[in-house]
């Protein structure tokens, strides 16, 4: 029998109403024959409550211990949907990522996962289990203590089980219907997207569209695990598929537009034009783990330039002062910072060989009178800094400058 495994975020299981309404979506899935997986987060803002407690005792918790609170989130949630299945009449058994053997690195806090054990899970799918797995959670794979993999990683033990156990597909079911070409609450006529790519979804993910945790999406990349994101209020929609890029269709240069509103610029001015200084500036930064996102340097007049380069904004307290140094050291004259900028992105798979795209994004800016900072390129991306009192006003240009609020009628005819 085909697997499918089943994630719910936490407002998916929030209260009894909604587990009884995840039960039924899973009993649903193992009638219509399938051997169902469940992987649940905490109900609700279980892990932001626990994570509040713990700073109402300490500033500096210890990793293990912290870990081992989070994780308790996710153990309260997966017995009370097994037990909401068993009452629809069908079989369940909960698991933690410890009974399971969910491995992961020897880390806390942001632990990725290096293997997952399948004969426990298998032997309860073939007695008629549907089987509910605790997300978010594993043990290291030197210590067996109990680690984490970071917020929003229930999604990543899902794709991981999907992969590991040859499933033929993992649904993610949250409280949105699907993925939408940008934040509906920016422009109301945002399409939901019927499919998009592993890399469009990446890309999406990692600029701050919340939808997937990112390190679910490059591990059903990396094994082409078609992932569909879905809401479980509306069962019956099918929500956006995510899947290889070979198995779409491309009539659409834009699929997406991300507004990232993470990030500080730092400015070091009157740096000497010489060699190696990229590298100095750059390799100091590494070596603090702090890491840089866009990078811009000016040509040189008169034999100094401008270095600029874009931080998350919750590590500008550890940039400055490195910066500065650095500045010393290499004989720059400032260093400025910004923290009130906006990274405003196109994302599409379909701009691959197909030229104007990012000219007619800097036109849909510059008609609306906003001003680009910084800009940087990926075969599937153009990235623009801007101020970010512009950031919704650009969101809305650009949207409409590729008429996204088009693109689920169009993609509909494939
Ligand atoms: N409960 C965890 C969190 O809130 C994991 C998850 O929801 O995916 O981040
Ligand atoms: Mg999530």
């Amino acid at each position: 029998m085909p697997i499918l495994v089943q994630k719910f975020g936490g407002t998916s299981v929030r209260d009894a109403v909604c587990i009884k309404r995840v039960a039924k979506i899973a009993t649903d899935a193992q009638k219509n024959g399938y051997e169902v997986v469940v992987v649940v987060s905490a109900m609700g803002d279980t892990t932001d409550n626990l994570i509040e407690l713990s700073r109402d005792i300490t500033n500096k918790p210890d990793p293990r211990e912290y870990d081992l609170l989070l994780s308790t989130g996710e153990q309260i949630s997966i017995p009370l949907v097994a037990m909401a299945i068993q009452s629809l009449g069908s079989k369940a058994i909960s698991q933690t990522g410890l009974q399971v053997g969910i491995l992961t690195e020897d880390r806390h806090g942001k632990a990725r996962i290096t293997e997952v054990k399948t004969e426990k899970i298998k032997k309860y799918l073939k007695e008629e289990n549907i089987v509910v797995v605790a997300g978010f959670q594993g043990i290291s794979e030197v210590t067996g203590e109990i680690t984490t993999l970071g917020r929003g990683g229930s999604d990543t033990t899902a794709v991981a089980l999907a992969v590991a156990l040859g499933a033929e597909r993992c649904d993610i079911y949250t409280d949105v219907e699907g993925v939408y070409t940008t934040d509906p609450e920016i422009v109301r006529e945002a399409s939901k997207l019927k499919n998009i790519s592993y890399e469009e979804m990446l890309e999406l993910a990692s600029l701050g569209a919340q939808v997937l945790h990112p390190r679910s999406v490059e591990i059903a990349k990396n094994f082409n695990m078609p992932m569909r994101v879905r809401s479980s209020f509306k069962p019956q929609d099918e929500g956006t598929l995510v899947q290889g890029v070979r198995e779409m269709e491309l009539n659409n240069p834009v699929s997406g537009v991300a507004l990232d509103e993470s990030q500080a610029r730092v400015a070091i001015s009157g740096v000497p034009d010489k060699p190696g200084i990229a590298a100095t500036v750059f390799n100091s930064l590494a070596k603090k783990n702090i890491s840089v996102d866009m990078i811009v340097q000016s040509t040189s007049h008169d034999g100094v330039n401008e270095i600029a380069f874009t931080v998350d904004k919750d590590t500008i307290e550890d940039t400055v002062p490195i910066t500065n140094q650095i500045a010393k050291d290499i004989g720059a004259t400032k260093v400025t910072t910004d923290t009130s900028i906006a990274k405003v992105s196109i994302v599409g798979a379909g701009m691959i060989g197909r030229p104007g795209i990012a000219a007619a994004m800097f036109k849909a800016l510059s008609d609306s009178g906003i001003n680009i900072q910084m800009i940087s390129t990926s075969e599937i991306k153009v990235s623009c800094v801007i101020d970010v009192k512009d950031g919704d006003k650009a969101v809305k240009a650009i949207h409409k400058v590729f008429e996204l609020e088009k693109l689920e009628k169009e993609t509909q005819r494939v």
